[in-house]
Order: structure tokens, then C-alpha cells, then sequence
């Protein structure tokens, strides 16, 4: 279908990479957000191959690479720093046919910015409404202003206000029973590899190291705790200093070395599978359709594969923006219920939601060959539209 508008609710990485996708294929785009300024939540982001093969297609290829870290080896360390397993991620990239890219989330909202167009994001614009008549569809905004489009894209997250509209229930976001903590560290202050994913688990905790582009780690800490628990930045790092004290040396110079102000926290949830993605011209994408746990780093990386299989349906296909939506929802409500369950699965397992499960995964991961690791991340990769 061509020269349709699209209105596109959330400027988060969802929504920018399908201005971008539908741009590219000749659509007018309007994205709208609440923020009164650019700052992506979180520090960091693990773009898996499936994700880079998204902006590989929307012609950002070199730019990703430019700025990704070189993620060359994975390995798991108990909390004693027992080696429990290394993995070279060589085969993986060649049995995938890309390099996942770790980087900074201001960086790749920097490059997605740009790419769509800083004149078609408006910012302070909160969408209070959206309302479909036979032949447009109308968002109106907290300050009374309105617009029309063919089509709109609900990309305004977890807490999207538009989801109810299109499932006809509510869904509340579900606590995940952890606690995240995330920054950037310089790396040549760190003790590891700089080429190397490092992951220390134990107690049903984990601390972790990411190589992202000019020479920082991204790192995240992951602890169980009780809903509603509450520190302010300047304890972050005293805090983090109790709950890993006496885990080795490489995580103890990193609770050294990190900016408790610039350290975020937050408590993890998930949606459970949605019932619907779509209805009339409206569609759910990203979080707002499908947030997960980051315990398979997907979450991102399937609002890219939604931008792509989204515009793919829109101009491919001719019957009407209903037909190609119903489309988009047949394509990715398996492949992204699939992902939020087995994402839950495993953050159950790795923060101790039963501890007998728990220590089973520590023992097993010793015992896992390399080439089960690998063939593990690239079925998931491969299962995305671009394999
Ligand atoms: P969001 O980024 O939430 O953007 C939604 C936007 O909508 C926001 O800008 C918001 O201001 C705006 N908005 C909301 N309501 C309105 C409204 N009413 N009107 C206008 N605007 C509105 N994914 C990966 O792929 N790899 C990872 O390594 C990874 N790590 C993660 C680590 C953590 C700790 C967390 C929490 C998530 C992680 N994810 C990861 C998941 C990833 O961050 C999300 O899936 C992704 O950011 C979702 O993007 P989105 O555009 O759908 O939503």
C-alpha cells in the first residue's frame, strides 16, 4: 500500500525503527512521546544478530558497527571465581551470519534519531486517546491537540495506555521478583578481557560485564527482592558493596570503580502474552505488546524484527492496513510469546526462584559444550524474520 501516514506513539527504540522502515518505503511518519527530552532508560543494550540484521536492512549496518563492542568470548564464573564456562562466540557469528553488537543506549538513540529525522519526533506530546473511525484513525494529546493517520503505532512501552484498547482488557505488568542495577565503566579500569562477556553467578545473584564500543563495559548486577524496595543513588554503590561482598575481586573493583549517581535501578517485569497484537488500524509493538525480562537480551531486539515485519506487511500486501496488520499479528504474537516465557523461564532459574533449580543450572553450566551454548543463541536468532 503507498503513500499512507502513520502515527507513531513512543520514541523508544520500537517506535524510531519504525519511523525509520517506514519512511524508507515512502510513508508519512509522525512519532509522538511524553519526554520533554531524549534520555534512554538504561545504560547499555545487547543488540543480538537478529536485531543487527534489522538495521543492516534499513541501511545502518556500518554505523552499528562502528559503535558496538567487540563481544568475542562469553564466559560463566561462579561467585568463588571458579571457571564454570568459555565460550568462543566465533561460530555462532558464522552460523548466524552476523556479529551481535552490545552498545550504548544513548549512542543507538543518537544513530536512530538521526536516521528518522529529528523534524518528524515531537516531543512533550502525550497521547491521552486514540479513536478509529471507518476510514482514519485519530490520537489526541494531553493538551488538546489532534492528529489523523491510516494507520497508528502504539509504541509507548510497558505501561502503554493504548494496549487496553486493543486487547479490551487490562494487563498489568508483572513484578519479576528482581532487583536490576545497570551503568558504563571505563574498561581499562576493569580486571577482565575487554573483548569478553563475563557473568558471575551464585546465591540465585548475578553480576555481569559487556564490552560496548570506546572502550566501556555496560554492567548489570541482578539480586531477588521484595516488590517496593527503594535506594537512593548516592547508597547504590554501598549497597551493592553488602550484597556482593565477598564475591571476587573482578566484581569488587567494578562496585569500586562505578558511578553510583549514573547507576540505575529498577524492579523487572514482564507482560504475560497478550490475547491480540492488533485491532482495526491500530497495532501493538515492542514492550508495549510484548515487554520480557532481559534474561535473553531479546526484548529490544524483537521491537526491530516488529518494525521490520510490520512495514514488510504494509507494502506488500494490498487488501487494506486492517489485512496487513492481521498479518503482522500472525508473524509475531508466537515468536514474541515464545521469547517472554522462556525469558521468564530463565530468570526464575538464574535468581532463584527455587534454589534447587538454581544450583541444578550452576552444575550444568560446566557441563554445557560449547556447541549446545551456540546452537541455544542461534535458534533463538534464527527464528527471527531474517534468518
Ligand atoms: P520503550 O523504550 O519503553 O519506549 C516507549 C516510549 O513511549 C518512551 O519513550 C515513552 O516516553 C513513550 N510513551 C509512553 N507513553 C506515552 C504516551 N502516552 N504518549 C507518548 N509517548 C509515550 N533488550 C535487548 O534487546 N537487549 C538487551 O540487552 C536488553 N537489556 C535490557 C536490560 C534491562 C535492565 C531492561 C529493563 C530491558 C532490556 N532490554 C533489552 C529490553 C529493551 O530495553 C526493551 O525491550 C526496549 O527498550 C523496548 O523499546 P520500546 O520502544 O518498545 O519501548
Amino acid at each position: 500500500m503507498y503513500h499512507l501516514k502513520a502515527i507513531i506513539i513512543g520514541a523508544g527504540i520500537g517506535g524510531l525503527t519504525t519511523g525509520i522502515a517506514l519512511k524508507q518505503a515512502g510513508y508519512e511518519i509522525e512519532i509522538y512521546d511524553k519526554v520533554r527530552e531524549f534520555r534512554p532508560a538504561g545504560a547499555g543494550i545487547s543488540l543480538w544478530s537478529n536485531g543487527i540484521k534489522v538495521l543492516n536492512q534499513l541501511g545502518l549496518g556500518e554505523e552499528i558497527a562502528q559503535m558496538g563492542g567487540r563481544m568475542n568470548q562469553m564466559e560463566y564464573r561462579s561467585h568463588q571465581d571458579k571457571l564454570l564456562n568459555s565460550i568462543d562466540l566465533h561460530p555462532l557469528i558464522n552460523e548466524v551470519g552476523q556479529r551481535p553488537y552490545p552498545v550504548a543506549r544513548t549512542d543507538l538513540q543518537a544513530l536512530l534519531l538521526q536516521a528518522v529525522g529529528e523534524e518528524n519526533v515531537t516531543l512533550n506530546c502525550k497521547c491521552v486517546k486514540v479513536s478509529e473511525e471507518k476510514d482514519g484513525i485519530t490520537a489526541t494529546f494531553e493538551d488538546g491537540r489532534t492528529t489523523r493517520g491510516d494507520l497508528l503505532i502504539s509504541a509507548d512501552g510497558i505501561h502503554s495506555i493504548i494496549r487496553p484498547v486493543v486487547t479490551g482488557e487490562s494487563s498489568e505488568p508483572r513484578y519479576a521478583g528482581y532487583v536490576n542495577w545497570n551503568g558504563l565503566v571505563e574498561a581499562n579500569r576493569q580486571e577482565i578481557d575487554p573483548e569478553c562477556w563475563v557473568i558471575y553467578v551464585g546465591e540465585g545473584k548475578r553480576a555481569s560485564m559487556m564490552p560496548i564500543g570506546k572502550d566501556r563495559f555496560y554492567f548489570f548486577f541482578g539480586c531477588p527482592m521484595e516488590k517496593g524496595t527503594e535506594v537512593a543513588p548516592e547508597n547504590r554503590q554501598q549497597e551493592l558493596a553488602e550484597i556482593f561482598q565477598e564475591w571476587p575481586s573482578p566484581v569488587q573493583r567494578l562496585i569500586e570503580t562505578l558511578n553510583p549517581l549514573e547507576t540505575n535501578r529498577l524492579e523487572i517485569h514482564d507482560l504475560n502474552p497478550l490475547n491480540t497484537l492488533v485491532k482495526g488500524r491500530i497495532a501493538l509493538l515492542g514492550d508495549a505488546g510484548h515487554a520480557t525480562t532481559p534474561t535473553l537480551g531479546q526484548g529490544g531486539c524483537q521491537a526491530m524484527e516488529d518494525a521490520a515485519v510490520l512495514c514488510r506487511y504494509l507494502v506488500t500486501t494490498n487488501v487494506s492496513v486492517e489485512d496487513a496488520l492481521q498479518r503482522y499479528e500472525l508473524a509475531r504474537k508466537p515468536r514474541t510469546s515464545e521469547l517472554v516465557l522462556k525469558a521468564r523461564k530463565r530468570t526464575d532459574t538464574i535468581y532463584g526462584k527455587d534454589m534447587s533449580v538454581t544450583q541444578e543450572w550452576y552444575k550444568s553450566l560446566s557441563q554445557e559444550s560449547e556447541s549446545d551454548v551456540i546452537n541455544a543463541l542461534a535458534k533463538v536468532i534464527l527464528a527471527g524474520p531474517f534468518n
